[in-house]
C-alpha cells in the first residue's frame, strides 16, 4: 500500500511538473490490484447462491449476470456482430448409461463374462445389436497413426496404454474416436492397473458432457477389465499375453476373433445450452492484431451425496480466482490510458468437462484465430503467497518469452525457468487455442512452486472444500493480476509488440 501511495504521488508531480514523462510510463497509471477486490468477486462467485456455477444451471445465469455486469463497468464491450452480445451460446450433450448388457459367444459357443468384467454406455437412446464379430486391435493405430485394421460393422478390442512404438501417437480417447470413425460398431477398451475399475465404473455410470457437433461415437463404448479380457481372449484362442505382446510391432493388424457380441444400453441423453462470455475492449489505435486474456467461468456445480453437509462444489480457487483476476484487468485496462489494439477478454464454460467451451471457440471463433498474437489464460491462481516467481506454460517462443521476462522483472517478479509447469499444458484451456495454432500462455507463480500446487490438488481441489475464506492466498494473486495487466499493455502495444 505504502509502494501504491509513493507511485501516484509521484505521478502527481510529475502530472504538474511535465506531462510527458506521465505518457511515456504509463503502466505506472494503473493502480496494483488489491487481495480485497480479488475476495470481494470471489465470495460472490464462490457463494452458494451461484451453486458452483455448473454449465446449464441457474448458477450460470448468475455468474453471467455478474462478469458481464463488471465488465460492463470496466467499459468493455459486446463483441460487435454477435447474434447474442456478450455471449457465445455452446450447444451440449450429455448423457448418462442407464442399463446394458453383452452376451458374447466363442466359436458359437456362449462365453459367461463376469458381470462386472465389461462396463457399457451407448451413444444413442436405444441401441441393440446382434451377432456383433470381434476383432483384437491392439493399440488400434499402426506406426505412422493410421487405423491400422477393418473395424466397419465390428466389436473392437482396444488396449488403453499410449501404443510404445511412438511418443507422438493418439492417445486412448482420440484412438476410440478413430475406430468409431472408421465404421466400429463398438469399441471396447481394455483397463490397466492404471486405470482402477472401481472409478471407472463410478465414472462410465456418471454423466458425461460432449459438444453437441463433436463427431459422434461408436454405437457402444465401454471398457473390458484385464480379468474379462484374458478370459475371452484365452477362450478365443489369442492368450492376452501373446495379443499384447503381437500388439507392440508398428505394423500390427490387429487379430480377428472367433467372438461374436449381443449388445443392449439404454442411455438418458438430454441437449442443453452453455455460454462463453466474451467482450471486448477497443484499442486506441487498432492495427487487426488483439490480445485475448481468457479462463474458465464454469465449475463442478452441486457435487456431493445426498445428505452430505456440504454438497456444492463452489470452486473458490478454481477458478472464480481466475474470474476474479480478470474482472480486475479488465477495470485497469479499460480505465487507464486506452491500449492501441483490441484486447478481448473470455470467460469460457464447461473447462472442467475436458476444456470444452475453449475448444468450442476454437472451431467458431467470435475473433478471428489469426488475428490474436497471444492468448493468456488465468486459472486456478490463488495458490501462493507475494513474492512467488513467475512461471510460464507454453513457453518456447523466444520473442514472446522475451516480453514476459522483461514485464515481470519491471515488476520485480523473479522467473522461474525449470520448466516443471509444463507437466499441466495439456489440462488448462489456453491448449485447445494452442492446438489452432494460437500462442497461448499461462503466466504466473501458481504454477512455480509445485509444493503449493500439489497441495492444493491433493486436498481442497475439485472438492466441496474448495471455498470461499480468509485463508485463501490472495497476495500471488494479486501480483499475477498486476503482471497481467502490464502483459496486456505489452503486447497490445504496436510499438513494442509487433504482433508476430
Ligand atoms: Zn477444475
Amino acid at each position: 500500500m505504502k509502494t501504491a501511495r509513493f507511485h501516484a504521488a509521484v505521478a502527481a508531480v510529475v502530472l504538474l511538473a511535465s506531462a510527458p514523462a506521465v505518457w511515456a510510463a504509463p503502466a505506472n497509471a494503473d493502480a496494483p490490484v488489491t487481495e480485497a477486490e480479488l475476495a470481494r468477486h470471489i465470495q460472490v462467485l464462490a457463494s452458494d447462491a451461484f451453486e458452483g456455477r455448473a454449465p446449464g444451471t441457474e448458477g450460470e445465469d448468475r455468474t453471467i449476470a455478474y462478469v458481464v455486469g463488471e465488465w460492463a463497468k470496466a467499459g468493455l464491450e459486446a463483441v460487435p456482430g454477435s447474434a447474442t452480445p456478450w455471449l457465445q451460446p455452446v450447444p451440449f450433450v450429455e448423457s448418462q448409461a442407464v442399463g446394458g448388457s453383452a452376451r458374447f459367444k466363442v466359436n458359437g459357443r456362449d462365453f459367461a463374462m463376469d458381470k462386472d468384467g465389461i462396463i457399457l454406455t451407448g451413444r444413442d437412446a436405444s441401441v441393440s445389436m446382434t451377432d456383433v464379430p470381434a476383432i483384437f486391435v491392439g493399440y488400434g493405430i499402426d506406426g505412422a497413426g493410421k487405423v491400422n485394421a477393418d473395424v466397419k460393422g465390428k466389436v473392437a478390442i482396444m488396449l488403453f496404454d499410449s501404443a510404445p512404438f511412438g511418443d507422438k501417437l493418439p492417445r486412448y480417447r482420440e484412438r476410440r474416436q478413430m475406430l468409431a470413425d472408421a465404421g466400429a460398431s463398438a469399441v471396447l477398451v481394455i483397463a490397466t492397473d492404471a486405470l482402477p475399475w472401481a472409478e471407472l465404473r463410478e465414472n462410465v455410470g456418471g454423466k458425461t458432457v460432449r459438444l453437441a457437433d463433436a463427431a459422434p461415437g461408436a454405437p457402444v463404448s465401454g471398457f473390458l477389465s484385464i480379468a474379462g479380457a484374458d478370459a475371452l481372449l484365452a477362450k478365443a484362442g489369442l492368450g492376452g499375453a501373446a495379443a499384447r505382446e503381437a500388439a507392440k510391432s508398428p505394423d500390427y493388424r490387429g487379430a480377428v476373433l472367433p467372438v461374436t457380441a449381443d449388445f443392449t444400453a439404454k442411455t438418458n441423453i438430454r441437449s442443453f445450452a452453455s455460454n462463453n462470455i466474451v467482450a471486448k475492449l477497443p484499442g486506441a489505435k487498432p492495427d487487426g492484431k488483439a490480445v485475448l486474456f481468457l479462463g474458465h467461468w464454469d465449475h463442478l456445480g452441486i457435487c456431493g451425496k445426498e445428505g452430505d453437509a456440504d454438497r456444492i462444489c463452489n470452486g473458490a480457487v478454481d477458478n472464480a480466482s481466475g474470474i476474479a483476476v480478470l474482472i480486475e484487468v479488465a477495470k485497469r485496462l479499460g480505465s487507464g490510458t486506452r491500449p492501441d489494439r483490441d484486447i478481448y477478454f473470455m470467460a469460457t464454460t464447461a473447462e472442467e468437462k475436458g476444456l470444452l467451451g475453449a475448444h468450442y471457440f476454437a472451431d467458431h471463433p467470435a475473433v478471428p484465430l489469426g488475428d490474436i498474437t497471444v492468448a493468456l489464460n488465468i486459472d486456478t491462481i490463488a495458490i501462493s503467497p507475494r513474492g512467488t516467481p513467475v512461471a510460464t506454460i507454453g513457453r518456447g517462443k523466444p520473442a514472446y518469452d522475451a516480453v514476459v521476462r522483461d514485464v515481470a522483472t519491471k515488476l520485480g517478479r523473479r522467473l522461474d525457468d525449470d520448466g516443471e509447469a509444463d507437466a499441466f499444458i495439456q489440462r488448462q484451456d489456453g491448449w485447445a487455442l494452442g492446438a489452432k495454432g494460437v500462442t497461448s500462455l499461462m503466466v504466473g507463480g501458481s504454477f512455480s512452486d509445485m509444493k503449493l500446487l500439489e497441495d492444493f490438488l491433493g486436498s481442497d481441489y475439485h472438492t466441496a472444500a474448495d471455498n470461499f475464506s480468509d485463508k485463501i492466498p490472495l497476495g500471488g494473486a494479486a501480483e499475477d493480476a498486476d503482471l497481467h495487466v502490464a502483459l496486456g499493455r505489452a503486447f497490445a502495444d504496436t510499438k513494442r509488440w509487433p504482433g508476430k
